[in-house]
């Protein structure tokens, strides 16, 4: 890659799981809106539900999600009793009752143990309906992956496993403060399929402390020999001015833009070897997965767990933190436990900020959307699509100009389409349509 490539690698721009992105939010959305945006949702509308569970049994160096450390079993059940609550606040309020998609995620959703979780489930059966297809997925830590709990979560309905494995090498997994050989995450998956949970997903990750080309690789070949049906492979992102335990990596080990790319596209020839289909930036299936058919049908979706077939008209929000989206904007609730609960147990919803979407919004995001799920888009046919002139967001092609002259971007009349070699560029491509970026200085990951 020449240098001018290298330069623009090392840019930052967001992960575009929304549109606004989460720093545009504003605390003009409340629990009042929310009340009234939920209300105001059809009766018949598809309903997807994620609920966020922020205990892990230790914090990772290198983790970037929102959860802390738990030891003890009083606060979980504490936090089973806030959900229940919650669940029953929404079912109340929103006439919508038809669940197509549910995701626990977290921090380990599974630290909630066997009965909670199956309390928790069981609820949200009395208080939905759920639908005969419905896909429910759970994040697990292979470490505490164990037969009461796999036949709980097959008693609760769930039908997809994600397990964190990030890397099988001993020294890569050392430095990133997370040991788990190879026999831990095969005798959870051994556990998953025995109890007839089929659909497993692995998280891996590059861009680690120490990690090179040969760990990348000899991780892709040992994930793939326990065939898993889907795998995400994220980048590392190194912030530590936003997670401060992840001052505990040194700096010094973490590799440069130029490995970092090697490292992507080497974990994509292996797996692509081993039969797997790259679907949008970060995520890889068995040809037959869901998740393949969708993108190769331009059905891809994108929310806050990234890459998604979730087609759902709206995602509520159960648990701190969680972020939903309705048609009216995004709503996420409060980012601390006790702000959270406190507002919950007065019967209220734990919103603190959101936004309300414009029609420019929409279609700005939809433009976001397609060209990080299908790597190309026709901007001037959407801007038709939703009521604009077809030269609205002309205002793009200046930011894309620098990609156009690496060879990375095609830019014919209004549509535009990543190159090979230019996919890894898809966020900073992206950015050329978001209006709010350059309006407020949001630090954010590096864009590859
Ligand atoms: S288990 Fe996952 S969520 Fe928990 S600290 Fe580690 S990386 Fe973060």
């Amino acid at each position: 890659m020449n240098i001018a490539s290298l330069s623009l690698a090392e840019k930052s721009a967001p992960r575009y799981t929304s549109y606004p992105t989460a720093p545009h939010f504003t605390g003009s959305i409340d629990a009042r809106i929310t009340r009234e945006w939920l209300a105001n949702l059809p009766g018949q509308a598809h309903l997807s539900l994620y609920l966020h569970v922020p205990f892990c049994s230790q914090i990772c160096s290198y983790c970037g999600c929102h959860t802390k450390a738990l030891r003890q079993d009083a606060p979980l059940t504490a936090y089973k009793e806030t959900l229940l609550r919650e669940i029953e606040l929404l079912a109340k309020v929103t006439p919508a009752r038809r669940v197509v998609h549910i995701h626990w995620g977290g921090g380990t959703p599974s630290m909630l143990g066997p009965a909670r979780l199956l309390e928790i489930a069981e609820s949200l059966g009395a208080h939905f309906e759920l639908d005969a297809n419905v896909e429910h997925a759970i994040e697990l830590d292979p470490r505490i992956v164990d037969e009461p709990l796999v036949e709980a979560l097959a008693r609760a309905g769930v039908t997809r496993a994600s397990l964190g494995v990030q890397d099988f090498n001993a020294h890569v997994q050392k430095a990133a403060g997370r040991e788990q050989p190879f026999e831990i995450v095969s005798r959870s998956v051994s556990l998953l399929r025995a109890a007839g949970i089929h659909a497993i997903n692995f998280d891996l990750m590059y861009g680690l402390p120490r990690q090179v080309v040969e760990d990348v690789v000899r991780t892709a070949r040992l994930a793939a020999e326990l065939a898993p049906s889907r795998l995400a492979v994220f980048g590392y992102a190194h912030v530590p001015w936003f997670k401060s335990h992840q001052k505990m990596i040194d700096a010094s080990t973490l590799a440069g833009a130029s490995e970092r790319l090697d490292q992507a596209a080497a974990i994509r020839d292996a797996l692509e070897s081993e039969g797997y289909e790259a679907i949008g930036l970060d995520h890889f299936a068995r040809p037959q997965d869901p998740m393949a058919v969708a993108a190769r049908k331009g059905l891809l979706r994108r929310n806050f767990q990234g890459y998604t077939v979730d087609v759902a008209d709206a995602l509520l929000p159960l648990g701190v933190s969680s972020i939903g989206r309705l048609p009216q904007g995004y709503i996420a609730n409060a980012v601390d436990l006790g702000g959270w609960r406190r507002a919950i147990e007065a019967g209220e919803f734990g919103t603190t900020r959101g936004r309300a979407l414009t029609r420019e919004d929409v279609a700005r995001g939809e433009a976001i959307e397609r060209l990080m799920c299908d790597f190309a888009v026709d901007y001037g046919a959407i801007a038709r699509a939703h009521g604009f002139d077809e030269d609205m967001f002309d205002d793009a092609i200046p930011h894309l100009s620098a990609l156009a002259e690496e060879g990375l971007i095609s830019l014919d009349r209004r549509r535009v389409a990543l190159t090979r070699d230019g996919r890894p560029f898809a966020r900073l491509a992206a950015a050329a349509f978001d209006a709010y970026l350059h309006s407020r200085a949001a630090r954010h990951s590096v864009a590859v």
